[in-house]
């Protein structure tokens, strides 16, 4: 039997700290607030924002909704942007995406200041996870990998980790966070040859490619940690499954994350924690 990497408990401790900051801030007189930009009335932005809305209400944090239209023209929805960063009571910015067809995401993501990056986007923040420059944010799902791992004590200096699955959003960043924590690296995408031969070899496998369960006993062994960042819909089972076969690999390994319940439950908590550190460096700035 193996330990259970559960996500809320990883949540909880990051939300306490995120607490204590937002206090201190209102003691400067600063509410720390967040805009959610939304184009449309996409099911999976509305889920989005709603959870984070309510994060946000429970730890004290402001939020700014900004919906347009599906069909908002682009100059109204780039004014828009321009408009939250020049805005001082707004310290972080998070732009559901995928955006309509007629916007440019590229275009979009990037106009958003660093210091308001808090979903770690654009190309500043995602850079500085190559140079080690300390701009924007960290990708908050990627974050949450390495919150979960540091939650639970689990020594990455040193230690073959694999990914599979390289998105700019969260198999590239976590390849990076790990290699930067001392990791020895595999990243492993759709074109790897032989993924369970890697797997096999690694003290820690992090799995991000969207397929449900498709990862089963034959790509584990004991001894290893598992992250499964997966969040799929099963039509067969009903319900939200991992990219991992929970049933087959618990019984293996030393420790996974649930799914539901693992890293989705740590990436609100994350989004929140970057938007009071974003509260906190405009307000060193301002003094
Ligand atoms: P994505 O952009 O579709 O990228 C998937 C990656 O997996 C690609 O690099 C792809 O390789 C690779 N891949 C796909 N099929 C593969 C296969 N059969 N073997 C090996 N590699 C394969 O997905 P994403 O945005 O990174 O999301 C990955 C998963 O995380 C999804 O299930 C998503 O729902 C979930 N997610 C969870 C959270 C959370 O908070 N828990 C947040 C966001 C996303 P190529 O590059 O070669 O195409």
């Amino acid at each position: 039997m193996s330990r259970l990497l559960k996500g809320g408990e990883v949540a909880a401790a990051i939300n306490q700290r995120s607490v204590d900051k937002i206090e201190e801030l209102r003691k400067e007189g600063i509410a720390a607030t967040l805009a959610i930009v939304r184009v449309g009335e996409r099911p999976d932005d509305l889920s989005y924002e709603r959870s984070a809305m309510k994060r946000a209400s429970a730890l004290g944090i402001e939020v700014r909704n900004e919906v347009m239209a599906q069909d908002v023209s682009a100059e109204i929805f780039y004014e828009k942007i321009k408009e939250l960063n020049s805005d001082d009571s707004v310290h972080g910015i998070l732009l559901l995406r995928p955006l309509p067809w007629h916007l440019n995401e590229e275009k979009a993501r990037n106009m958003i200041a660093e210091e308001k990056d808090v979903d770690g986007c654009s190309d500043i923040s995602l850079s500085s996870l190559l140079t080690g420059a300390k701009r924007g944010f960290v990708p908050c799902t990627a974050q949450s990998v390495i919150e979960i791992l540091d939650h639970y004590g689990i020594e990455t200096s040193g230690k073959m980790a694999v990914v599979v699955g390289r998105s700019l959003v969260i198999g590239k960043p976590v390849s990076l966070l790990l290699l930067n924590r001392n990791a020895t690296v595999t990243t492993c995408h759709s074109r790897t040859q032989d993924i369970q031969a890697e797997t096999l070899k690694a003290d820690i496998v992090i799995a991000a490619i969207g397929k449900a369960e498709f990862f089963g006993r034959e790509y584990f062994r004991e001894g290893q940690t598992v992250i499964d960042v997966g969040m799929n819909y099963s039509e067969e089972k009903g319900r939200f499954c991992g990219d991992v076969c929970f049933e087959e690999a618990e019984p293996l390994v030393e420790s996974i994350t649930p799914v539901p319940g693992g890293v989705g439950s740590v990436t609100t908590a994350v989004l929140m924690s970057h938007v009071v550190q974003a509260a906190e460096r405009q307000a060193r700035k301002e003094k």
